[in-house]
């Protein structure tokens, strides 16, 4: 006999970290494009670049169900600034029921022997710190109320190594291994937790990662022909919301793997000289 399925519980408080751009922004615009009249939005949106955040706010609140938008300037990897900054929240955006874990960065290509320090602690302060510090600000009220949903952004980075990816990569299998880690410990709480892990995704990212240099950056989304050889923002906000809004109460998606078409794996690697 097939049972009753209960809908999908629609998010009505969603905080996005790292929504100045790429995935974060387009994640956040996604949820104020599809709030109904029945299931608005309020959405707290956290970056470095408060003029850009300010944007996002005024853009997010030309949808005509997103109730708020709270623009929140924080480093992420600032600890006491994060606590402080959630902790400070109107008490009308206070129950979050949606965590999208989105900020971080990639610095650097160079081998593991000739990279930057300063770089490593970088990556790992906003990749895995600063993830740590929105969860714990966040997590407790989901427990409390018996309901809510973390989204960690990982990444394919995280399962596949890459030549000159290493803190990187070992940052992102931190994130997507966190994230199973914390389905064992909210099994039955009401709380879900969801690893989107995407492969080659056209943002900033590249800009980051080769320090303003925005001809290498482009050369990493081109393609002499036929389709984009890379995901769009838009592409991977519509999978994070097709985790928090369109599935069932009782559904959890664990982990989820996305490349654009046109990229896979390679042959393992040898030096036979
Ligand atoms: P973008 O560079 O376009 O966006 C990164 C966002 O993170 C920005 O909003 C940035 O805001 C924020 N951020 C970076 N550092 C900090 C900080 N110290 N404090 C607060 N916010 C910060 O990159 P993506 O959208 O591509 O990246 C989003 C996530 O997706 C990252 O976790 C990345 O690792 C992951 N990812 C990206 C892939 C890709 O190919 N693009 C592939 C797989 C995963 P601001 O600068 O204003 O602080």
């Amino acid at each position: 006999m097939l049972r009753a399925t209960p809908a999908a519980l629609r998010s009505a408080c969603v905080l996005v970290t790292g929504a100045t751009a790429g995935i974060g922004k387009a994640t956040a615009t996604m949820y104020a494009q599809r709030a109904t009249a029945e299931s608005p939005v309020s959405l707290i949106v956290t970056g470095r670049r408060a003029n850009l955040l300010d944007s996002l706010c005024e853009d997010l609140m030309s949808y005509p169900h997103c109730k708020a938008a709270v623009p929140l300037a924080v480093d992420v990897s600032d600890k006491s600034a994060m606590f402080s900054a959630i902790e400070n929240l109107p008490d009308s955006v206070k129950n979050i029921d949606v965590l999208v874990n989105n900020a971080g960065l990639a610095l650097g290509t160079s081998p593991i022997h000739e990279g930057s320090v300063d770089d490593w602690e970088t990556m790992v302060d906003v990749n895995c710190k600063g993830l740590l510090y929105a969860t714990k600000a966040v997590l407790p009220g989901m427990v409390e109320r018996g309901e809510g949903h973390v989204v960690n952004i990982g990444s394919v980075a995280g399962t596949y190594n890459l030549p000159g990816g290493n803190v990187y990569c070992a940052t992102k299998a931190f994130v997507n291994h966190l994230s199973t880690a914390m389905r064992a410990d909210l099994i039955g709480v009401g709380v879900k937790v969801t690893s989107i892990e995407p492969g080659n995704t056209e943002t900033e990212f590249s800009v980051v990662r080769f320090k303003g240099d925005e001809d290498k950056a482009k050369k990493v989304y081109e393609a002499t022909n036929g389709p984009r050889v890379a995901c769009g923002g838009e592409d991977i906000a519509k999978i994070v919301y097709f985790a928090t809004d369109e599935l069932p109460k009782h559904v959890n998606v664990n982990r989820l793997e996305v490349m654009p078409e046109r990229q896979g794996f390679g042959p393992f690697a040898f030096n036979r000289e």
